[in-house]
């Protein structure tokens, strides 16, 4: 089996920007696109865009009685920040079972490109207790308490369910997180959209799932593997996903698992994939998402490119 390409979904928000469209191929009527969710198994469900079920959705991959939540339990996008996203937290596996039913959010951003300058907020600069964080939220004050750090191109973020966190702007990133909707805000710089509103805090559910420890977790691609025409680096191994990014200018192998899909993110340049046992082709270029089969199969890919496979 080929591997597959997906269709990317185009998504507006108030702080996003338009590179998404000009940089990344990403095709759409919106005038600034703030994320392209390029693997979405349930929240919204992707959509094939290659090979035999072209047209339906991911979930027409699935063999019977299977999950789709075990078998396809990430989501990846881009995300394109002009503008400073909230300060927000994601819950933990227990708290969102507990709660909602479901899986958590642990996430992880590789920086694709920052200005100069460019800052997240990540967890506590000092150790704070609950009672501090409610108050400072309510007077507006919480972001003096977080930990500011630059941000560089190619730096990696590991931010664990209850990581307190928000992207400043200049910063486009690849995201991989767990197949969870839970988001939970608790400042948005006091913005109104269009017609005037400010979007919803979450503060209760905030302070119940936030983890008020100080850390660190920057870090870089660390070397893997190279050959002739290709480099590998970690990108991030945790419970929950791992990934690896690619550097190639001619060409690497890949090899299937026949536990999971996996999932290969193009983030520059422009390459082939193809099954070993086959003839076809599959074309990728930047801003492009593809399924690898869930097989032993030998994966060949071509080309000058970056890209992060996942799984
Ligand atoms: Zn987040």
């Amino acid at each position: 089996m080929n591997p597959i390409k997906i269709v990317p979904l185009p998504k507006y928000c108030l702080w996003g920007g338009t590179r998404l469209k000009t940089e990344y191929n990403i095709t759409s009527d919106l005038d600034r696109v703030a994320e392209a969710w390029m693997l979405s198994p349930t929240v919204e469900t992707s959509v094939i865009a290659s090979g035999e079920h072209q047209g339906e959705p991911i979930t027409a991959l699935l063999e019977e009685n299977e999950d789709i939540n075990e078998v396809f339990p990430l989501m990846v996008k881009f995300i394109d920040a002009a503008k400073p996203l909230s300060v927000q937290v994601h819950p933990s596996d227990d708290f969102a079972q507990a709660n909602y039913g479901t899986c958590g959010k642990t996430e992880c951003w590789y920086v694709l490109d920052a200005e100069p300058g460019a800052y997240l907020y990540y967890g506590f600069s000092r150790p704070v207790n609950r009672e501090e964080v409610k108050e400072r939220i309510e007077n507006g004050t919480l972001i003096s308490v977080l930990n500011k750090i630059e941000v560089k191109k190619n730096d990696i973020f590991l931010i664990e369910s209850g990581t307190l966190h928000a992207i400043g702007p200049g910063i486009l990133v690849a995201e991989i997180q767990q197949n969870s909707p839970w988001t939970f805000r608790v400042f948005d710089y006091q913005r109104v959209d269009k017609d005037g509103k400010q979007r919803e805090l979450h503060v209760n559910e905030a302070l119940a799932c936030m983890n008020l420890s100080c850390f660190q977790a920057q870090s870089r691609p660390e070397p893997l593997k190279a050959g002739d025409g290709y480099q590998i680096f970690t990108m991030v191994k945790c419970s929950y996903f791992n990934a690896y990014i690619y550097r190639i200018t001619k060409s690497v192998s890949i090899t299937g698992t026949s536990k999971k899909w996996r999932g290969i993110l193009v983030t520059d340049g422009e390459m082939t994939v193809r099954n070993t046992k086959e003839e076809e082709v599959l074309p990728l270029k930047k801003g492009e998402f593809c399924l690898v089969p869930r097989n032993d199969d030998e994966y060949e890919i071509k080309g000058e490119a970056e890209f992060i496979l996942v799984d």
